[in-house]
């Protein structure tokens, strides 16, 4: 109740203005008396509790006041937020109506209402709203209809609206969550044909390298394994955690292992811990252990990690025998540590887990989910 008779504030001032400024008395009465008779109609109503007849006559009061559509705005997002949908819903539908909004208040007004039809659960109102929005250009309605696309998985409906409307799709994330819709159909329908599309998509996507090098490994075609995940790890050398083994395997198949080396000593400057440790058992296995034991202690007095510390102490294992069972039981303390610790991390709402995640099951957004940096991290 109290909501509601803030929004008389404007009026009266508007009133106030208007009373002001105008000469015209006659004039200015009749629009008292307009204003009046609303007022005490909304009001009456509001007092017998006929809460939504008296909401309709205050927003009829709208006509001599159009620059309080604002207040009303507040008003029906603080409904919203006390998850009184209806009156929001309500509230936003006459303001839709109203002839005095500009273009901008009714296309933020038509937002707010597909917002409310979302969380009331009438998807089918959210998306018309919606998809008259991206028509007309505006881009504030991307986020919510490729988040209730994701919603309702037509990764079908998503991919045509970003193929009609591709030059509403400036942002990263947007251009992601398109790539990743691709993908979705793709392996909805079998059909590797779709995944490829996403990859000439104006803004790089980890998960169609990912699937495409993921399908052809699956199907032990392995030079295709390492075309796609090549071509990912080099772009993209932080998710190398999520497919390296399967990487190293692909080469050793080939008979390519000093490929999967010289690949590795590319990637040494921007890759993390684990590139590190490979590079480390790929100088153990060419019987390099004093240089692998130099490089590894290097590299940590840099940047100190964990699971460094923790393969560190595995190859001073291997080289003092006489010390060998006391550095086994420290590296099962550090092991047993690492373990506790999430593997993935959300870079957009820091939501952690042990799997990875294509779209973050927190806040929603697509590829957000990566391996764990830090001293503890990858
Ligand atoms: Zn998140």
């Amino acid at each position: 109740m109290i909501e509601l008779l803030f929004l008389l504030l404007p009026v009266a001032a508007g009133y106030g203005w208007i009373m002001g400024k105008n000469s015209a008395k006659n004039q200015a009465h009749q629009l008292n008396r307009q204003i009046t008779s609303e007022y005490s109609k909304g009001l009456k109503f509001l007092l017998d509790r006929e809460e939504d007849q008296g909401l309709e006559h205050l927003i009829n009061l709208l006509e001599v006041a159009a620059d309080s559509v604002e207040h009303y705005s507040t008003l029906a997002t603080m409904f919203r937020r006390r998850g009184e949908l209806d009156r929001a819903i309500k509230i936003h539908e006459l303001l839709l109506k109203h002839p005095s909004l500009d273009e901008q208040q009714a296309a933020t007004s038509r937002l707010e209402l597909a917002e409310d039809y979302i969380m009331a659960g009438l998807l089918d109102g959210a998306e018309e709203h919606l998809v008259w929005l991206v028509k007309a250009g505006y881009k504030e309605a991307l986020e919510p209809i490729i988040n209730l696309y994701s919603q309702t998985r037509e990764w079908e409906k998503g991919i045509n609206m970003y193929e009609a409307h591709s030059e509403l799709f400036t942002k990263p994330q947007h251009v992601k969550a398109i790539a990743n819709f691709y993908c979705e159909a793709a392996l909805q329908d079998n059909d590797t044909q779709i995944m490829r599309k996403a990859i000439s998509l104006n803004h790089k996507a980890i998960r169609p390298l990912y699937e495409l090098g993921h399908s052809a490994f699956t199907k032990e075609d392995y030079v295709k394994a390492i075309y796609y995940w090549r071509e990912l790890i080099s772009q993209f050398t932080f998710f190398a955690p999520v497919f390296i083994e399967e990487l190293a395997l692909s080469y050793q198949k080939l008979n390519l292992t000093h490929q999967f080396y010289e690949l590795l000593n590319e990637l040494l400057d921007k890759g993390g811990v684990l590139i590190k440790i490979k590079h480390c058992q790929a100088l153990l296995e060419q019987g390099h252990i004093e240089q692998a034991i130099k490089f590894l202690t290097d590299s940590l007095k840099r940047h100190p990690t964990i699971r460094g510390f923790s393969f560190l102490l595995q190859l001073l294992a291997k080289q003092n025998n006489d010390i060998k069972d006391v550095l086994d039981q420290i590296d099962k303390l550090v092991t047993s540590y690492i373990a506790t610790k999430p593997d993935f991390q959300c870079q957009h709402c820091g939501f952690t887990s042990h799997t990875i995640y294509w779209v973050c099951p927190s806040c929603k957004h697509w590829e957000t989910i990566v391996p764990s940096r830090g001293i503890d991290g990858f």
